[in-house]
């Protein structure tokens, strides 16, 4: 057992030199914390952390929010990334708000059937909000262990995940299993980092055993790389009298529910309008209509976790107003876009054009 017993205390004794205050620390509402765990699922705080803000903001209660249009959850978690979060999110809400009279679950079992709750989220919240023994299980978590106890299983293999889930519920204060998971990932966050860690000025030095091999940066051991798929989509800016036609994704596939121009998508890079004019979506909407193009953006590329989107802007005008409701195409005022909530990579090209006032 040895080090393992006086882990907690390490960590706590490390705790109280440092000071990291969030909104959701120290907090016991279930809704609230729930929704920061939410948030910060696949996100950076500094990057989550407004988003908690604005949330907490406009929906102070498990109703407020279960109550809200989708397009308004949607457009408030712009930028985020990871969309079906937002959808799951607002599942979950209206769940416990309507069925569940507003009264969130209080076991372990139950907060994991929750829509968009995983084990690390689950644990979080039984122990943030209700004091639960459950260890947290996540990056942070996996770098901690494995360096300190200089595990070479790999942690995203099977037989890892057991592993590191039995230590990190070995090394659990459970009497106080909120303050533990706290501490624990604040020293992920803040000490053990992933490039640089602050191991010349580290409580668990003298014990830990990847800092005593020189071994600091091999751990933690993975096996798997990661391969992103290539994706090349052509977008039309259809443009006609300060207008330009949009819709709403429905599809399963990534940004579902989010906005978008006209979209072709392509199995490689187009250069050519002639290229583009031969797809079966441009025959659809396009064959035969009077269409100018103005000009083609630069690429925009967006980096998703199993996707690699290279995205390209064909900017066109219109002299007049063509058929495109039959696709479920409208027709948007230009001024009008910031309503719209729109993946990042269209967002990106709308800043570019002077933040949607002026777009060409
Ligand atoms: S000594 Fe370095 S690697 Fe070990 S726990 Fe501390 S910061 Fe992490």
């Amino acid at each position: 057992m040895g080090f393992k017993k006086d882990f907690k205390d390490k960590l706590y004794a490390w705790s109280q030199t440092v000071h990291r205050p969030l909104p959701w620390k120290g907090i016991d509402d279930p809704y609230l914390i729930w929704l920061s765990e939410i948030l910060l699922q696949q996100t950076r705080v500094d990057q989550g952390l407004p988003y908690y803000l604005k949330f907490k903001e406009h929906y102070p209660t498990v109703e407020d929010m279960a109550n809200a249009p989708e397009d308004d959850i949607m457009k408030l978690w712009e930028g985020l990334g990871y969309y079906s979060r937002a959808r799951n999110m607002h599942a979950t809400a209206k769940y416990i708000a309507l069925e569940r009279n507003g009264i969130f679950p209080n076991t372990y079992r139950e907060i994991l059937d929750l829509k968009g709750v995983g084990p690390y989220t689950a644990a979080a919240i039984a122990s943030f909000a209700f004091n639960l023994p459950h260890a947290v299980v996540d990056g942070n978590v996996y770098r901690v262990l494995a360096r300190i106890f200089a595990i070479d299983t790999p942690s995203d293999s099977t037989e890892g995940k057991k592993q590191f889930a039995e230590l990190a519920h070995e090394l659990l204060d459970k009497e106080n299993p909120g303050k533990y998971n706290q501490a624990i990932m604040d020293f992920g966050a803040t000490q053990c980092t992933p490039k640089n860690p602050a191991c010349s000025d580290c409580v668990m030095s003298d014990h830990c055993q990847a800092f005593a091999k020189q071994a600091v940066a091999q751990y933690p051991i993975k096996t798997k790389k990661l391969k992103r798929k290539k994706r090349y989509f052509n977008y039309l800016v259809l443009n006609i009298d300060g207008q330009v036609y949009i819709r709403k994704r429905t599809q399963k596939d990534i940004w579902q529910k989010l906005y978008e121009f006209p979209l072709i998508e392509t199995t490689e890079e187009i250069s050519e309008l002639g290229d583009l004019e031969k797809s079966e979506a441009w025959q659809q909407w396009l064959h035969e209509q009077p269409v100018k193009i103005d000009r083609k953006s630069k690429p925009y590329k967006q980096t998703l976790t199993h996707q690699l989107i290279h995205a390209c802007f064909w900017e066109f005008h219109l002299d007049a107003a063509i058929n495109l409701t039959d696709f479920d195409f409208q027709l948007v005022d230009r001024k009008n876009l910031r309503k719209f909530a729109f993946p990042k990579i269209i967002d990106w090209y709308l800043g570019d054009k002077s933040l949607y006032l002026n777009l060409f």
